[in-house]
């Protein structure tokens, strides 16, 4: 089994430089030094050698000069998007759901294939093998992986769907390693929420250091950014909302536990009560929010779509509610700016963060 790139903490603080460039680059048209200077709050000559860096991988390029009053005129950058691509597959039981990105996290090409069925592990791994081919032969850069954001629990770090307390035939499965394999490319495996919430922060650079994202799927998951770091926790498992109990003695959940959230949401929906599932989903996040303090809710997932109204406007009261006494608190609460491409994405995303030093668990063949 390969192993992750080793990142040494030099080359973090290099990554995290040359990402922040990227991140400014990525929000707009051609930047000077004094302008990158200024976002990143470090001295011209360190912008030169972070443009140094970039210019040398092929992912940023100078745009041209400015003359803006006497001297010598100002040089332009901007980032090259064509320079890398990346693969995101968002996997469901029962559909794969396919992008691939330029560097700037734009949708080149997209595909959604029905599987229909529960597919044994070896077969899976084909259909995904097949749907990433497909897609690599969209765009021309160079092609650094692809990503996989699939429903937990999920262990990031050693690419494995662990699976469910139900007889699940998927539970164990090396899908990250199986899946390099079979394409002879990095792959990297990851929760569907977390994926979500990578990609919901290339579309709001800087607006969700202190964020949750609750998932609405076929089950209720969350992820969570705390002073800027997206939190995996001790065993991969962090933001299990849909797996915290909200009432006693409730209907039995999929894990083995009675009253789970995600339990109580599926049984509101199939008896008709949206405005009941509406405020578990409130609970939910009224709860993350008293847990975490986070200023940003982003709500996403193909079932949030569906009774999205309704969800918004318990939670929004529930917030109200919930934090009358307290002024100073504000909670912004919106929903993904993605779409149904979200996991997809965001899974995409990973693979173009590992490019700039941002530990992800990429592995690639040898
Ligand atoms: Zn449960």
């Amino acid at each position: 089994m390969g192993a992750v790139r080793p990142t040494t903490p030099l080359d973090r603080v290099a990554g995290a430089h040359d990402a922040a460039v990227l991140a400014v680059a990525r929000r707009g048209d051609s930047v000077s030094r004094a302008d990158l200077a200024r976002a990143l709050q470090v001295t011209p000559q360190a912008i030169s050698k972070i443009l140094g860096r970039l210019i040398g991988r092929g992912v940023m390029t100078e745009a041209g000069t400015i003359v803006s009053g006497p001297g010598k005129p100002t040089t332009l950058y901007r980032i090259v998007p064509s320079s890398r691509r990346a693969i995101g597959l968002h996997l469901t039981r029962s559909r794969v759901r396919g992008v691939v990105v330029d560097l700037t996290g734009e949708i080149l090409e997209r595909r959604e294939l029905e599987i229909g069925r529960l597919q044994p592990v070896p077969e899976l791994i084909e259909t995904l093998a097949l749907e990433a081919r497909a897609l690599a032969e969209v765009g021309s850069g160079e092609l650094l992986g692809a990503g996989v954001g699939m429903p937990g629990p999920v262990d990031w770090g050693e690419g494995v769907y662990r699976g469910t307390a139900q007889p699940d035939p998927w539970r164990g499965a090396s899908i990250r390693q199986l899946l390099l394999e079979e394409l002879g490319l990095p792959v990297l495996l990851d929760h569907d929420s977390r994926a979500a919430l990578v990609g919901e922060t290339w579309s709001q650079p800087g607006l969700l250091d202190d964020a949750a994202l609750v998932l609405v799927e076929d089950g209720i998951g969350a992820s969570l950014c705390l002073d800027g770091n997206i939190v995996r926790g001790a065993h991969s498992h962090a933001g299990e909302a849909g797996h915290t109990v909200v009432r006693m003695d409730g209907v039995p959940c999929s894990c083995g536990r009675h009253g789970c959230a995600q339990a109580e949401y599926q049984a509101a929906l199939e008896a008709g009560d949206e405005e009941l599932a509406a405020r578990i989903l409130a609970t939910i996040v009224v709860n993350l929010v008293r847990l975490v303090d986070v200023d940003r809710v982003v709500l996403g997932g193909r079932t949030v779509y569906t009774h999205h109204s309704a969800s918004m406007d318990a939670i929004r009261d529930a917030l109200a509610v919930g934090l009358r006494a307290e002024p100073w608190v504000h909670v912004e609460v919106m929903l993904s700016t993605r779409g149904t491409d979200l996991i997809a994405v965001g899974a995409a995303c990973e693979v173009l963060e590992h490019e700039y030093g941002i530990p992800q668990a990429l592995v690639g063949p040898g």
